[in-house]
């Protein structure tokens, strides 16, 4: 007879301990367990409500899982850990989101592939051994941060980053990451990016150690189906680092996700995903048992058709716990027990080579997650899609399983081409061509088109062959300005007006100025506008029209950098005006948030951007996105004060809603007086009569309002975040308009032009004309 299962003082009300495969635990693992459910009664459970209902990071539960020593489940005894195994880490991430909080046991997840990350390579690293050894007593949570813009749901191939050595101790980085669960709210982030000497070669990756105040990111954007304590966002990594923050040797990012990062990922998640399951059985085995219809003397249980229901998702979902506990053991086996001192040899591997198995345990965990959550929706009946009983929330919780990357479509792939075609085939980074669909698509080709094709081709070949002498060498070095072909040209003149006023340059190029704040105010919900006084009355700030500077700030003892284009012109004598969107976790942006008039900050300049000279182009166009405009409404402006510069502009502006369209009013007056401007607003969320542009930029959009390429002079300049500069490249190749042509805002960009229009393309330059 099994242990009667109990919930506090009663009986628990859901699947009794005869369903639980108690006989794989150790005695301290089944302690570990009947720690955490309690836990999970008092504390987490509660809190899993809240968090849904207010959409709060579940800090509180993470502090009670550090209190039982959950953060350090994995780390060794010897640096004060738990030192458990996979089996361990399975249970416990099903015992989290079956008695608790799903989200939080996502979060648990991403700290678990974090933690595993670390302890890969922390032999000889005492950065790490010191975070590792004060996870639990300092209630240290971490994360991981891999997905990226543009490669969506494939982590594993991180684009929008970039990183080099500075020196012999310093390494600079910049990571765009986008889905990262607690971003903003983690403690720490174990970041992939390519590696330094990536050499275009995206399987060659790196991981780097980052703490909290060194991330930007917005903790109060996440809104989604489910899992709203998971705080899934966007951050941005950006500044100089010690060597020592790099995770193992450069280039050990790819073996680190076999060996680490993704086995843990796949059986911690597989273990929430069957806990969610495991979680709606209970709560509708509850409801099922209880209610009851007066007019048929039953109670809902008592029918055939609910008691096939729970037979079929109980034994599905036993089939996939017994699964994923299968291959926690075949994980153990493999490194005796979890033992990191494997490790120590750099070449050991023992969980790479059981990756299609590992593929297929959230494959089916969160297939039958889905299956599980609606037929208990269905079985509960009305109460059970009423927010009280608590299945409403499990099965929208439920929905990430499918989605969340590897998606199971993405997961299918893998496993059919592995079985079909062997491991080899798999290609996770788009490097082996498929010779049988090459001859397949070209047979469908005529003779013209066969010609154009070879004549393209040959080009191509042409330029590899050329080698690195076809790029311009200064854009291989220039981490900041990828389009540069020399250093940022510097408006260092006294310039004379015709009142006779000398007007001397503010910036430097190498030297930080300090500027007073004259002003600040807010432009829209999340954006602040701000007015530097430069130095004199009569300064111009020693830029060209497009370029950025940089502000430099002092927080404890620490110098933070950014970026920013202002919106006001060069020569708009005496100050400089920027807008920021306020991000709530990013050092800068809470700093920028506390300044008053009267106080100082530090700016350097110019550091780069676009070069604009009046009447080198006889078109410019400018796609922009949200805060992204501001390079763009400076080059207007700059444009449009100047009766002598005959250049037409075109801006094709994305903005989320009406209200947040920035600079609205001026630039609807400029468009108004102007024929030099054409202006087009899209909007994500139109409102009623809206006879403007709805939706992302994308290749109808721009061919309706842009002209094809023709001849003239014409530069494209994007200015938005790496998802959609990557869309709008696609749409400009597709309408034939060259490489040559467009210069992105953002360290990145020069990596998204190669991947639209391959390797070996002509890139713009970083002024008017097109020559490289
Ligand atoms: C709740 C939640 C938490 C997350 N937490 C993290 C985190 O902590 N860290 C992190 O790095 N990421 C995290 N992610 C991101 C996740 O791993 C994916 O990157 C993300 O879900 C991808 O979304 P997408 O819109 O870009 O989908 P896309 O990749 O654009 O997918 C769209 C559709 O295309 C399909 N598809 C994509 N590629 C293929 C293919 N090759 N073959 C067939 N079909 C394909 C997909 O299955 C899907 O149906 C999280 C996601 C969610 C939902």
């Amino acid at each position: 007879m099994a242990k009667k299962k109990m919930w506090g003082g009663r009986e628990f009300w859901g699947f009794g301990s005869e369903h639980d495969p108690d006989w794989i635990l150790t005695e301290k693992q089944k302690k570990i367990q009947a720690d955490l459910i309690e836990v999970c009664r008092v504390k987490i459970r509660p809190q899993a409500i809240i968090c849904d209902r207010k959409y709060e990071f579940p800090r509180e539960s993470l502090n009670a899982l550090a209190e039982i020593g959950l953060l350090g489940l994995l780390v060794p005894e010897e640096l004060g850990g738990l030192g458990e195994n996979h089996v361990c880490c399975s249970m416990v991430c099903e015992t989290l989101a079956r008695y608790g909080c799903p989200s939080t046991a996502m979060v648990y997840t991403m700290h678990i592939g974090a933690v595993a990350n670390l302890l890969f390579r922390h032999h000889n690293s005492r950065r790490i051994k010191e975070l590792l050894s004060r996870l639990d007593k300092d209630k240290l949570v971490g994360t991981l941060s891999y997905s990226d813009p543009v490669t969506g749901g494939h982590f594993w191939f991180p684009m929008s980053s970039k990183v080099q050595y500075v020196d012999k101790e310093t390494i600079q980085l910049l990571k765009f990451g986008s889905w990262c669960t607690s971003a903003g709210n983690a403690d720490w982030y174990v970041v992939q990016t390519i590696s330094p000497d990536y050499g275009g070669d995206y399987s060659n990756l790196s991981c780097f150690l980052i703490y909290k105040d060194e991330v930007r990111a917005n903790t109060d954007d996440w809104q989604a189906l489910g899992m709203h304590g998971n705080m899934s966002g966007p951050l941005v990594i950006e500044g100089k680092f010690n060597l020592d923050r790099m995770i193992g040797p450069p280039g050990d990012g790819r073996m680190s996700n076999d060996e680490t990062v993704d086995p843990y990922f796949l059986i911690c998640t597989a273990s929430v995903w069957n806990g969610i399951s495991l979680a709606c059985l209970d709560v509708a085995k509850m409801h099922v048992t209880r209610k009851t219809h007066a007019d048929m003397g039953m109670r809902v249980c008592d029918y055939p058709t609910i008691q096939d229901y729970f037979g079929d998702c109980t034994a599905d979902t036993n089939s996939s716990r017994a699964f994923t506990f299968m291959m926690c053991q075949a994980l153990d086996t493999n490194t005796n027990n979890n033992d990191w001192s494997l490790y120590t040899d750099l070449k050991f591997q023992a969980r790479a080579q059981l990756f299609h198995w590992l593929f297929q345990t959230k494959f089916i965990a969160a297939k039958n997650v889905s299956t599980v959550s609606d037929t208990m929706l269905h079985a509960c009946g009305g109460t059970g899609y009423k927010i009280e009983l608590g299945l409403e929330r499990l099965l929208r919780d439920a929905k990430a399983g499918w989605v969340m990357g590897p998606s199971n479509e993405v997961i299918r792939q893998i496993v059919g081409k592995f079985v079909l075609l062997g491991p080899e085939s798999i290609d996770f980074w788009d490097q082996h061509p498929n010779e049988r669909m090459i001859h397949h698509e070209l047979q469908k080709m005529n003779l013209s088109e066969k010609k154009k094709l070879v004549k393209a081709l040959l080009e191509d070949v042409q330029a590899e062959e050329r080698g690195a002498e076809a790029k311009h060498p200064f854009q291989e070095t220039d981490f900041e300005n990828p389009f540069n072909t020399c250093p940022p040209a510097v408006n260092d003149q006294v310039i004379k007006t015709n009142d006779g006023v000398n007007h001397a340059p503010a910036l430097k190029p190498d030297q930080w100025v300090p500027l007073t704040l004259q002003s600040n105010k807010l432009v829209s919900e999340k954006m602040g506008a701000f007015v530097f006084s430069l130095p004199n009355k009569t300064d111009h700030s020693g830029c060209l029209p497009g370029q950025y500077v940089a502000a430099k700030v002092t927080v404890q003892g620490k110098e933070h950098l950014r970026y920013f284009s202002p919106v006001s012109c060069p020569d708009d004598f005496g100050h400089i005006d920027l807008v920021l969107r306020f991000e709530t976790q990013g050092v800068m942006s809470c700093y920028f948030k506390t300044l008053r008039p009267g106080d100082k900050v530090d700016f350097q300049g110019p550091c780069g951007g676009f070069e604009y000279e009046a009447n080198q182009l006889d078109e410019l166009t400018l796609l922009a996105s949200g805060g992204g405009v501001t390079p763009a409404v400076q080059l207007i402006r700059s444009i449009l004060t100047n009766n002598q510069d005959k250049t037409k502009i075109t801006l094709l502006y994305f903005s989320e809603n009406y209200n947040e369209i920035l600079f609205r009013e001026e630039l609807d007056q400029y468009a108004e007086s102007e024929k030099r401007l054409r202006l087009v607003y899209t909007l994500g969320e139109a409102p009623e009569n809206w006879d403007g542009e709805e939706g992302f930029i994308d290749t109808h959009m721009i061919a309706r309002h842009i002209a094809k390429p023709n001849g003239i002079r014409h530069k494209i300049v994007m200015c938005g975040g790496p998802s959609m500069s990557m869309s709008c490249l696609h749409s400009l190749r597709s309408l034939g308009f060259p490489s040559s042509c467009i210069f992105i805002y953002g360290q990145c960009g020069s990596e998204l032009v190669k991947a639209v229009y391959g390797k070996n393309v002509q890139l713009a330059t970083h002024r008017c004309d097109n020559v490289v």
